[in-house]
C-alpha cells in the first residue's frame, strides 16, 4: 500500500529557469551535504531525469574544484 506523501514536485521540473549548470554552484551545494556528498533523490526530491543532471554537473564542477569532493573537518 502507498500512501500519498505530500508530492515534492521536482524543483526544476517546477522552474525552469532554474540553471543546472558547475557554473553556478550555488544551485548544486542545494543537491550535495555539507561533506560534498550528493544527496540522494529520495531526499532531494528531484525527479531522475533532473537528478541526472545535477549529478553530472557536481561532478564536472568537482573537477574544477568549485565544489569539494569531500569536506573534512568544517
Ligand atoms: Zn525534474
Amino acid at each position: 500500500m502507498v500512501t500519498y506523501r505530500r508530492r515534492k514536485v521536482c524543483r526544476f521540473c517546477a522552474n525552469a529557469e532554474i540553471p543546472i549548470d558547475y557554473k553556478h554552484p550555488e544551485v548544486l551545494l542545494n543537491y550535495i551535504t555539507e561533506r560534498g556528498k550528493i544527496i540522494p533523490r529520495r531526499i532531494s526530491g528531484i525527479c531522475a531525469k533532473h537528478q541526472r543532471d545535477v549529478a553530472r554537473e557536481i561532478k564536472k564542477s568537482r573537477t574544477i574544484a568549485l565544489l569539494p569532493y569531500t569536506v573534512t573537518g568544517r
